[in-house]
């Protein structure tokens, strides 16, 4: 069984995930000596932030796969170090998203009815209730900056407050859109018309000021702006001179430019709710990062690919979501290929069709690559350094797009070339299960499972059956066959799936028959 340390103290939910699956060494307190002196033997470390991993302990980490940082921020990981050595760094982002929405809605509830200062005034031995009269936020507009993970969660939650919402944010589709029930704006529609605004944005140079004073000049003077992302996206500068001018604004912030706050004049004004940067703290969220990153720990043992590695191309989870299908079948064509061409590859070609096109299709092609090099490398290859090491064996690799009128929703079709060779091989999923289409041009339909043979040969009568013959003769049952041609009596394909194995010596004598032209085992 493979071991995986917890280097830190992590929500124990998390170290049952790992149960049946790893080894889970729990060392909570281990120190960065003993780090050292045993990093080599796992496969898996989670931690949190007192564990530091540096280059020096990547380097000594030769059977690690997989870190993974029970949290949100990797500050206390030399990503730089984990890509080269082939190690996916893995968080858990995720975790903190609905923690962070009800933040926001208790901003939202707190400002609208004044409760952190009714609050300190009641403390303060006072009896103020005319000076507290709220707003109800029902049938108001909120306007969500920023649909993602977090932004979405306030939207559902915003809407069981019967608010009407709106969004900008340019990277989200129609359909996204659309399945939460929200128009889409442009910027200065929202700022103009939100009743309340909440930032959901990654700071970004476009983000950087994103509200600042001609914002403020343009929305409601009774607007609620709220800031839960991070500093800088809200110019504070302004935002202070807004809520001066405008006594009716009011602002929840949770992140600021300068963190800790000190010395703001912001902490002076009643129409502001200032949190210390809490919005993910809650032990909610502490309990699923730990499940999410222990999750995908098992998920990189068992040969799968987590969602969140920080160090590969990155693709929004909609998209992840759409290829995931795909993993297998690229995995599955891979390891054919591999089997069936001979290893001195000069061009690997992908071309995608249907449904899976428009979009980043990175972590599949990185799955083939994967899939092929592993087999024929040494060194580990995996989704991180499958395009350095395809570079480094001089492999070009050439991605493309087609469009589908094929009767399957999306195909991937794959042809490899060496000096003196050129293979196809196109595959689809079809009620979710990989499905071999075609090779080198001749049309199959096989589930590609277990152990398989792929035979070339001259479509003659008695052909098939001396095949037939010597499979037989070395106790080698058939299990299915199909066939497939271009031509009456031209070359035929046949792809077999087998019992047992076809060995080597099946495979000469398959070779050296007449009208053979090519075998070949295969094991998926
Ligand atoms: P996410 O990546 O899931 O979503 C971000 C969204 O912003 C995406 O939909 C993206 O399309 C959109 N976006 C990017 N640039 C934009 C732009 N210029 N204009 C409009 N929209 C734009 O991120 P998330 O997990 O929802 O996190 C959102 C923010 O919350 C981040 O800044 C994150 O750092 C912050 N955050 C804060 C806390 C906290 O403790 N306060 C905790 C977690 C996350």
């Amino acid at each position: 069984m493979q071991k995986v340390l917890i280097a830190d103290k992590i929500n124990e939910k998390g170290i049952d995930v790992l149960e049946g699956v790893a080894e889970v060494v729990n060392n909570p307190t281990i120190t960065p000596e003993e780090l050292l002196e045993t990093i080599g033997e796992y496969t898996g470390i989670i931690i949190r932030s007192r564990t530091k991993m540096t280059r020096e302990v990547i380097e000594k980490a030769k059977n690690l796969k997989i870190i993974a940082r029970a949290g949100v921020g990797v500050d206390n990981v030399d990503l730089d170090a984990a890509t080269e050595h082939g190690i996916m760094v893995v968080n858990a982002p995720q975790s903190t998203s609905i923690t962070v929405a009800e933040h926001a809605m208790g901003l939202i509830l707190s400002l609208s009815r004044k409760i952190a200062i009714a609050d300190a005034s009641v403390k303060a031995g006072k009896w103020e209730k005319s000076k507290f009269m709220g707003i109800e936020i029902r049938n108001k507009i909120l306007g969500v900056i920023g649909m993602g993970r977090i932004g979405s969660e306030v939207v559902k939650r915003a809407k069981a407050f019967e608010m009407d919402v709106i969004v900008y944010d340019p990277y989200i589709s129609e359909e996204v859109a659309e399945d939460l029930g929200v128009e889409i704006v442009e910027l200065d529609y929202l700022v103009q018309n939100a009743d309340v605004m909440t930032i959901h944005v990654p700071l970004t140079p476009e983000t950087k000021g994103l509200l600042s004073k001609r914002e403020f000049e343009m929305m409601k003077d009774t607007a609620i702006i709220l800031n839960c992302a991070r500093g800088g996206i809200i110019d504070e500068t302004d935002l202070y001179e807004a809520l001066k001018e405008k006594p009716e604004l009011k602002a929840g912030l949770d992140v600021y430019e300068n963190e800790p706050l000190t010395d703001s004049p912001l902490t002076t004004l009643d129409n502001v709710v200032l949190t210390p940067h809490i919005a993910a703290s809650t032990k909610e969220a502490q309990r699923d990062a730990a499940i999410i990153v222990a999750k995908q720990v098992a998920e990189v043992i068992n040969d799968e690919v987590p969602s969140n590695v920080l160090n590969m191309p990155r693709v929004d989870n909609e998209t992840f979501q759409r290829l995931k299908p795909y993993f297998k079948l690229t995995n599955i064509l891979g390891k054919i290929l591999v089997q069936t061409t001979s290893p001195n590859i000069k061009e690997l070609n992908i071309v995608y069709s249907g449904k899976i096109t428009g979009r980043s299709k990175e972590p599949l092609t990185r799955e083939l690559l994967k899939a092929f090099l592993n087999p024929i490398l040494t060194e580990p290859v995996n989704s991180v350094n499958a395009r350095a090491m395809a570079k480094q064996r001089g492999i070009s690799l050439t991605e493309g797009e087609t469009d589908s009128n094929s009767k399957y929703d999306a195909v991937i079709k794959i042809t490899v070339k060496t000096d003196d060779t050129e293979s196809t091989i196109a595959g689809v999923i079809e009620n979710n299960i990989p499905k071999i289409i075609e090779i080198d041009g001749y049309e199959v339909n096989m589930r590609p499972e277990g152990l398989m043979s792929i035979i070339k040969y001259v479509d003659l009568p008695g052909t098939i059956g001396v095949i037939g013959g010597i499979m037989g003769k070395y106790n080698v049952n058939i299990g299915e066959m199909q066939v497939g041609r271009k031509t009456e009596g031209g070359e035929a394909v046949m792809v077999l799936k087998v019992d047992q194995e076809v060995t080597d010596e099946i495979i000469v004598e398959l070779e050296n028959t007449k009208d053979i032209h090519s075998a070949k085992a295969i094991q998926i």
